[in-house]
């Protein structure tokens, strides 16, 4: 089975021409390290103010979780509005407005080819007949919880629909969007490029205040930020115990599957999801619940029950048997309390991450944060202080 990801097949991406690997010593005004949607953010913020900036990824662009994941570009964090204002309180909906903020701004930077406004479909569990009383009866609770999510958000002006159609009952919320995600980090490194130096293939080895190490070159910066959502306790090993590493998976399957998924659609709690592109491809994640002790690894090989679970998945959100191609993983970040992390972990380093699964607008969100709180001096919002582990 071909490991690598679905994303990569568009020919916008397979043509990418790369970047240069960093191989001198350079100084600059900053150094981020990460370029992934997060730390591509963080450049675009960093050079909109006059600043010298470098970039550095390990590998490609968006290698990461940036350009593997399920595309789904949803406003607010990986908990349901009603959930995370009773769990933080207001300030969760700051954080829903910043993220629908940044959809706006990348679908001005990047237009309608790359960041599509489709809206997405949250679903009571998954498409299809419940298989058994215990679905049944999950199903009909999760409808409660579409319909107090639909009352946070209507008493909030945020827009929302009720959905009842082929796939099922739930709710359709029309400010989201869907992307090919590796088209999107490689539309802005693009753009980047021409105010900012980016590198490709140069893993930061080390870094201390003031200056980054990589195999091959050195930057001196004043200002660091760290932008590598999984694995980040590795990068800076005193954030572990705020920032735990988790894989996710998903699949992609044959194309020419017929039109079935209007926008990406997410059931069962949101543990499941899938997107259909245009030429008839599931890309479908999931399953994390089910896996949670199993998939707390920085390996990033996919893996037999997780994939079958998703494969089942897959079967249900086409309604029909699926033939899959591709089966890929990557790091994600999670935090005790489902807020992010955005904070200066070393006098000058500044670091973001943590998203807890749901990083395609807040990790852009925090990464602007990030560099407010090292220029300014501006606390970061409450909505990005995770608390440490008890
Ligand atoms: C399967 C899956 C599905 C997901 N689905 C969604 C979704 O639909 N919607 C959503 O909002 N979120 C989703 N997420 C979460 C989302 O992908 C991440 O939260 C987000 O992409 C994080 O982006 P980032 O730029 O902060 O970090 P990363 O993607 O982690 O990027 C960090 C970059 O840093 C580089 N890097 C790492 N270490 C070093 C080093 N030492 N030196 C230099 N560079 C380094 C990496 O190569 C990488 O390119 C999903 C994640 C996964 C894995």
């Amino acid at each position: 089975m071909d490991s690598r990801c679905a994303w990569d097949d568009d020919p916008v991406v397979a043509a990418w021409s790369g970047l240069p690997r960093l191989e001198s010593r350079l100084t600059a005004d900053a150094c981020v390290v990460g370029l992934g949607g997060s730390g591509l953010a963080a450049v675009e913020e960093l050079t909109a103010r006059g600043l010298t900036v470098v970039g550095l990824d390990s590998g490609r662009v968006a290698s990461g979780a940036a350009g593997r994941n399920g595309g789904f570009l949803l406003g607010g964090p990986a908990a349901f509005l009603h959930s995370s204002v009773a769990a933080w309180g207001a300030v969760s909906v700051d954080l829903y407005r910043a993220t629908l903020a940044e959809l706006g701004h990348l679908a001005d930077m990047l237009g309608t080819d790359v960041i599509t406004r489709t809206g997405s479909i949250r679903l009571a569990g998954l498409p299809g007949d419940p298989v058994g009383d215990a679905e049944a009866a999950e199903r009909a609770a999760e409808l409660e919880d579409c319909h107090a999510l639909a009352q946070a958000l209507r008493d909030n002006a945020i827009a929302v629909e009720p959905y009842d159609g082929e796939l099922g009952q739930g709710i359709f919320l029309p400010d989201d969007a869907a992307t090919n995600p590796s088209r999107r980090a490689l539309g802005l490194a693009s753009i980047l490029r021409n105010s900012a130096s980016l590198y490709e293939n140069s893993p930061v080895t080390s870094l201390e205040p003031g200056v980054v190490h990589t195999g091959h070159g050195t930057v001196s910066a004043p200002v660091i930020l760290v932008a590598v959502d999984g694995r980040l306790e590795q990068v800076l090993p005193e954030l572990a115990g705020r920032v735990r590493t988790a894989r996710l998976q998903m699949l992609g399957t044959a194309p020419g599957l017929p039109p079935r998924l209007p926008c990406p659609v997410y059931g069962r709690w949101g543990y499941d999801y899938a997107q259909q592109s245009a030429d008839g491809r599931l890309l479908v994640g999931g399953g994390r619940d089910l896996f949670a002790d199993a998939e707390w690894t920085s390996d990033t090989e996919p893996t037999r029950p997780v994939q079958s679970h998703i494969e089942r998945v897959a079967e249900r959100m086409a309604g029909r048997p699926v033939s899959v191609t591709r089966r890929w993983a990557a790091s994600v970040g999670f935090t005790p309390d489902g807020r992010p992390l955005c904070c200066e972990v070393r006098p000058g380093v500044f670091a973001v991450g943590g998203y807890n699964g749901t990083g395609n607008l807040v990790g852009p969100v925090a990464a602007r944060a990030a560099v407010a709180l090292a220029l300014d001096g501006i606390a970061p919002p409450s909505y990005l202080v995770a608390s440490a582990a008890d």
